[in-house]
């Protein structure tokens, strides 16, 4: 297949080669002392870690690294971090002084210098855009684009589409149209957010398909709420039929798992649903322990406590700040003794992987 022509035709990818001399990307002065003092601290967990990610995400995996470091093996994410903090890695790095963005370079740029040393990986498979049909390479898409969507599918104009949404002239009843459309194939009312959230990738591919295609035939919410002249997002949904009419959310849940309980995005659902199915008592919202720094009032709340007393999250990881973020619930855990899961949108493709010893 012959693939787009930003890849100049080739079928090999832009980023993360495996056998160029550089790798394919800027290092942002990650040096040799720097590699070494990664590869001391580096361990087999971390390259099961990045085997499995390479095969979910082809070339595209470096980028996915990070997170899925700080959630699947904290221990070993600690200690790339700690190098970061003591500043014995990044020497050269522009944010010496911010241990967050040294961590997330680190975790990258070690992770890919260690698998290359004993490994390579398959060079760019060409692949059909299911919506558009454009053949590209997973490597001609974005990083955001593989967090937000998952493994390459959709090519890189249907990922910004499906992100921008359209921004063709439409009419108010257009525009509700649109969004029933989209609510449907979620089978839940579209937070106002819908267009920055993550493609639940435990849904069947046709399923997924539709969504996205959705997306980007649905305006952004700002354009429907103006259609409208409705007042708020919730009075958009009331209007368009997609709630009723005395609906209000509860703290941002817009959907409703099998069992009734609230949740605040279709991977909740995706979860909860997950324990419903497979028989695991959950009591959602769990409170976390009172602590000085990370819970001074003693209002956090996990998202689910399960029988045996651990505390599950799930971590849509959009924002910047996940590093801190989910090192500071890591560390409430800990010093609370509290056993903790921290679930990300790639992890919803194989929920039962980390799930399975609650199940039945
Ligand atoms: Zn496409």
């Amino acid at each position: 297949m012959p693939v787009a022509a930003d890849n100049r035709g080739r079928n090999r990818d832009w980023s993360f080669r495996s056998t160029d001399p550089e790798g394919g990307f800027n290092p942002y002065g990650w040096s040799r002392g720097d590699q070494a003092r990664f590869d001391g601290v580096w361990t087999d967990a971390g390259d099961d870690l990045v085997d499995d990610l390479i095969e979910d995400y082809g070339v595209m995996w470096p980028w996915m690294c990070p997170r899925r470091l700080l959630t699947r093996e904290p221990t070993l994410a600690e200690e790339v971090y700690e190098l970061a903090r003591r500043r014995l890695i990044g020497q050269g790095h522009t944010y010496a002084d911010r241990p967050d963005v040294v961590y997330e370079h680190a975790a990258m740029y070690g992770s890919f210098h260690a698998a290359r040393a004993r490994r390579s990986w398959p060079d760019a498979r060409p692949q059909k855009c299911p919506l558009c049909a454009t053949v590209f390479t997973a490597g001609q898409l974005n990083p955001w684009m593989v967090r937000q969507f998952g493994p390459a599918r959709w090519c890189k104009q249907c990922c910004v589409e499906a992100r921008n949404g359209s921004s063709g002239p439409v009419t108010a009843d257009e525009a509700q149209q649109r969004l029933t459309t989209l609510s449907t194939h979620f089978a839940a009312a579209p937070p106002q957010d819908f267009a920055q959230r993550p493609v639940p990738l435990d849904l069947p591919d046709g399923q997924r398909d539709a969504i996205v295609g959705a997306m980007r035939t649905c305006p952004p919410a700002a354009t429907v709420r103006g259609l409208l002249e409705a007042g708020s997002w919730v009075e958009v949904l009331r209007r368009t039929g997609l709630v009723p009419e005395a609906w209000r959310p509860a703290r941002g849940t817009y959907c409703v798992a099998a069992d009734g309980h609230p949740c605040r995005s279709l991977a909740e659902r995706a979860i909860d649903d997950w324990l419903t199915r497979h028989d695991v008592e959950h009591r959602i919202e769990p409170a976390w322990p009172r602590h000085p720094e990370h819970n001074p009032h003693g209002r956090r709340r996990a998202d689910w406590e399960l029988p045996d007393g651990t505390y599950v999250e799930y971590a849509g990881l959009t924002s910047d700040e996940y590093v801190t973020k989910i090192r500071a619930k890591q560390q409430l855990a800990h010093e609370a003794g509290i056993r903790l899961i921290v679930i990300t949108p790639p992890d919803l493709a194989n929920l039962s992987e980390l799930l399975e010893p609650w199940g039945r």
